[in-house]
Formats: structure tokens, C-alpha cells, sequence
């Protein structure tokens, strides 16, 4: 079965050559490749929040042993390499769509376990001492034109009437006044819980925690084929041996290798999403381009951009990418986003951007992710499919199947709306030709 992008995309053996990368300290724990035949109770294959969560809580709180398999190293997925928002979200519904297919009930249900989420991320930092480097204290949704400021006050309305979320509406002077200064913003909507961190840090503080309490890793540990004995045993065949399990965690979302079992197929989409940074600016020229906020942001656009301030100075900026993975796709996504960062900050036109890289964010046909296990397998669980959120959202789920591991009943405060496995996209082998028609869509409303 083909893989959905160029082989590039899954390269395991390379890390991508991300700012994180370059400024997390070295890994403090082992993780060895699998080199013999093993079994444990849970196998979990994918070693980002997903995976890592799921094993730290199953070690913790259940006793179980558990293992992970990783292809590359650990947090070698988008785990490692996104933009460090942590915030609520993780699904691809508008707010009001969402109220309006699934009821109040559910969406408020949604919207509180990621309030939960955040907070989660926020205690495992405190409680594992994980230097994350958090930053800001809000996240920030900037309207790109008048009409889109119309769009957010719907939603403040919605956020804090409806949903009982904390949200706050700033005109385009206060935003002026108080985040950001440019011709370019027309108010914007902030909204708590939310924060950011070094992604990277975070996988590995987690995968650290992870190991102290039992859990083991194995990086470069891809996992080739997975079968069932007759008494429904689960092994997990890597290059140096094989994995036997009587639970098996999928946690792969976005790098997904749907080869493994059919009843995966065609039930994502991944997206590319790219991020460049630029070297420290001084105070002048980020106080000159009028940026004086930590928080994190996005604007409003249906190609919606992310961009923060670090800790260091310099400014992350990031956007959806190019639709078939080549070397020569990422470059022109490259240009493009480096050309929109310099026309919304001109006078930065000179900095030199110091790093660039890519991952797959994960998409699915319900545009909410899926976390749950198998109907006709109940010992396979999944958890996938957080549209471009997952720092928290990843965590939480990788904490709520633990305990349904571990207890043997789906928890309570998982709600339904996520709990079930996203429907096949139709002809799933026309995927990439679904995103492109998505994407001028989307250019098109933008422009509008
Ligand atoms: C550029 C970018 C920016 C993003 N920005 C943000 C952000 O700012 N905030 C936010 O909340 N979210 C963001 N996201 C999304 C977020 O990073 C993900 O939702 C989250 O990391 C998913 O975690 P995961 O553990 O489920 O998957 P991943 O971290 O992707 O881990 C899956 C792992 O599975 C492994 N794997 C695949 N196949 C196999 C196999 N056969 N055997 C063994 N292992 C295998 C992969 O190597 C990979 O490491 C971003 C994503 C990207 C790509």
C-alpha cells in the first residue's frame, strides 16, 4: 500500500532540522531499539504525546507493563516539531457548528475535557519538573479583515454565553495597545486556558517520567507488520525482534502506516503544516514592528498562520504546506511563508531565518479525532485525528485510553463526540486530491 506522501515524509532515521531540535537538552532516558522477541501487556506503537502519555498513565496509575515502539527516535513525529501552542481545541468543527450538530451538551462536554487538557499538560510539567520553557498565558485569535472580527464576536458570544469559557473580545485599538500593532489586525478574541512551550521538551520530559515509573522504550523500532495468534495474542514484528502484547495502542496520527491493519485505511488526513524561525530579534525590532506580547497567536484566515514570540527573541511562524511532501514542494512552502512573514512584518525583511522544517498534522472525515478501540477487536485502541492541536489534546487522550485500559471501561469524562473511529473517506486513495480542492477553497474565501 502506498504512503499518502513522498518517502521523504517518513524518513525515521533523520530528525528534522527544527529549532527544537537544535535547543532541547540531550534525552535522559533509554530507549533502545527492540533486539529480541519480548511481551509486555501493552504494546503502543508511536512514541509522541499520544504514545508517551498513554504509557506514563498506564505505569503510574494501572501498574501495567507497557512498552512503546517508536520508528525514529522519541518525539520524532509532530510531537517534537510543532509549534508549542498548548490550547483548547482539537477538532476541525466551528464552535457553532459543532453546537449545532451535537447539541449544547456535547459541545460544552468537549470544549470542558480541553479545558482539562491544558490543565493536564500543566500539571505533568509541575509534577515531573519538566522544564518546558512556558511562555504567555493566553492564546490570541487576530481578525485579518472587519468581516472576520464580525466571525469572532459570534464566537466570544458563543465561548463565554454557551460554553462558559473564559474568552475576552479586544477592539482593534486595545489589541494595538496591549499584543500587537499593525494595519494588518482588525481586533482580536483571547482566550484561556492556553500557554506555550518547547514541544520537544516537553515529549522528552514526558517520555523521562515515563521510564520512572516502569514504562519501557524502544526507538528505531519500526513496527513492519502486526498479527493476531489464534488466542488473540497481538505481535508487533520490528527489524530486530517481535513485540507480543495482549493490548496494542495505535499512536501514530498523522505518520500513520496504514498498512498495518485494514481497519485503519483511509480513516485520516494527513496535512503538511511548515515552520520557519527567525535568529533573536533585539527589542528594537520587534518593539519597531510593534509585537509586545508573549502569548501565542493565529490569525483568522481559513489558511489561518501561527506565530509566537520565544523566549529567546526570536518569532516563530508557521502555515499549512505544500500537498505532496517533495523536497521541492517544502521549498516553495518555504518562500511562501517566509514571503508572508516579511509582508506582515516588513521590517523584518532583513532577519535571517535560521530555522525551517515540516511534520504531518492529522485530519479526519468527522473533523474530530477519534479515541476509543475496535468494535470487532476491543484489545486495539486508537487515538488519532486532532486537527493541528494535540500538545494538549494528544496528552489528555493518551491519559483517558490509559484508563480505559487499565480499568476496562471507557472513562466517563471521555466525551461521545470523540469516542468512536473517524469514518473512511471516500475513494481514500483520492485524498491529496481532496486537500487541493480544500486549499483553493479555502485561498478563494481568504481573498474574498
Ligand atoms: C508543524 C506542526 C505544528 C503543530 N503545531 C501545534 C501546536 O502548536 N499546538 C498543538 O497542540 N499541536 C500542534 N501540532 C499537532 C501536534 O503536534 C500533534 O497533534 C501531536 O503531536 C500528535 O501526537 P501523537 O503522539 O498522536 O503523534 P506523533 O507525535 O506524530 O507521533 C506518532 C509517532 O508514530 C511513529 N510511527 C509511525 N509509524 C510507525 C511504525 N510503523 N512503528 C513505530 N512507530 C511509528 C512516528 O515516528 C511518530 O513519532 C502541530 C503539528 C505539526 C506537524
Amino acid at each position: 500500500m502506498q504512503r499518502l506522501y513522498d518517502d521523504n515524509v517518513y524518513d525515521f532515521a533523520t530528525p528534522q532540522p527544527s529549532y527544537w531540535e537544535a535547543s532541547a537538552p540531550a534525552p535522559a532516558f533509554a530507549s533502545p531499539p527492540l533486539q529480541r522477541d519480548g511481551s509486555c501487556d501493552v504494546a503502543i506503537i508511536g512514541g509522541g504525546y499520544t504514545g508517551l502519555s498513554a504509557a506514563y498513565h498506564l505505569a503510574r496509575d494501572h501498574g501495567i507493563d507497557v512498552r512503546v515502539l517508536e520508528a525514529g527516535h522519541i518525539g520524532w513525529g509532530a510531537s517534537g516539531r510543532n509549534g508549542g501552542f498548548c490550547c483548547v481545541g482539537g477538532t476541525g468543527l466551528q464552535l457553532r457548528g459543532m453546537i449545532r450538530r451535537f447539541g449544547l451538551d456535547a459541545a460544552r462536554a468537549w470544549y470542558r475535557s480541553q479545558v482539562q487538557a491544558v490543565e493536564l499538560v500543566r500539571d505533568l510539567v509541575r509534577d515531573e519538573d519538566i522544564d518546558v520553557e512556558a511562555f504567555g498565558a493566553a492564546e490570541v485569535k487576530i481578525a485579518h479583515s472587519p468581516r472576520a472580527f464580525a466571525r469572532l464576536e459570534s464566537d466570544h458570544k458563543a465561548m463565554t454565553e454557551l460554553l462558559g469559557l473564559d474568552a475576552e473580545l479586544l477592539t482593534r485599538y486595545e489589541v494595538s495597545e496591549r499584543l500587537h500593532d499593525s494595519a494588518q489586525q482588525h481586533g482580536a478574541l483571547i482566550s484561556r486556558p492556553a500557554f506555550g512551550l518547547h514541544p520537544l521538551r516537553f515529549c522528552r520530559g514526558l517520555a523521562l517520567a515515563a521510564t520512572l515509573r516502569g514504562a519501557r522504550l524502544h526507538s528505531g523500532s519500526e513496527v513492519l507488520s502486526w498479527s493476531r495468534s489464534a488466542d488473540g495474542t497481538h505481535r508487533l514484528r520490528t527489524a530486530g525482534g517481535t513485540l507480543r502484547a495482549s493490548k496494542v495502542l495505535f499512536a501514530t496520527n498523522g505518520f500513520m502506516p496504514e498498512q498495518l491493519r485494514a481497519e485503519f485505511y483511509g480513516r485520516t488526513l494527513p496535512v503538511v503544516s511548515a515552520i520557519v524561525v527567525t535568529r533573536p530579534l533585539s527589542d528594537d525590532e520587534r518593539l519597531n514592528e510593534g509585537w509586545h506580547t508573549e502569548h501565542p497567536a493565529i490569525n483568522s484566515r481559513h489558511l489561518l498562520n501561527y506565530f509566537r514570540l520565544l523566549p529567546d527573541n526570536r518569532f516563530l511562524f508557521g502555515a499549512r504546506g505544500h500537498t505532496r511532501g517533495t523536497r521541492d514542494g517544502e521549498r516553495t512552502t518555504y518562500r511562501k511563508i517566509i514571503n508572508t512573514l516579511r509582508k506582515t512584518w516588513p521590517g523584518w525583511s532583513g532577519v535571517e531565518i535560521e530555522y525551517r522544517w515540516h511534520g504531518l498534522i492529522c485530519m479526519t472525515a468527522s473533523l474530530r479525532p477519534g479515541i476509543g478501540r475496535l468494535t470487532d477487536d476491543p484489545f486495539t485502541f486508537f487515538g488519532f485525528g486532532y486537527h493541528g492541536h494535540g500538545v494538549n489534546t494528544a496528552t489528555w487522550a493518551g491519559k483517558q485510553l490509559a484508563d480505559w485500559m487499565g480499568r476496562g471501561a471507557a472513562p466517563d469524562d471521555l466525551p461521545r463526540l470523540a469516542r468512536e473511529l473517524p469514518r473512511r473517506y471516500p475513494m481514500p486513495a483520492l485524498r491529496r486530491a481532496y486537500l487541493r480542492t480544500g486549499l483553493v477553497l479555502a485561498n478563494w474565501l481568504d481573498s474574498l
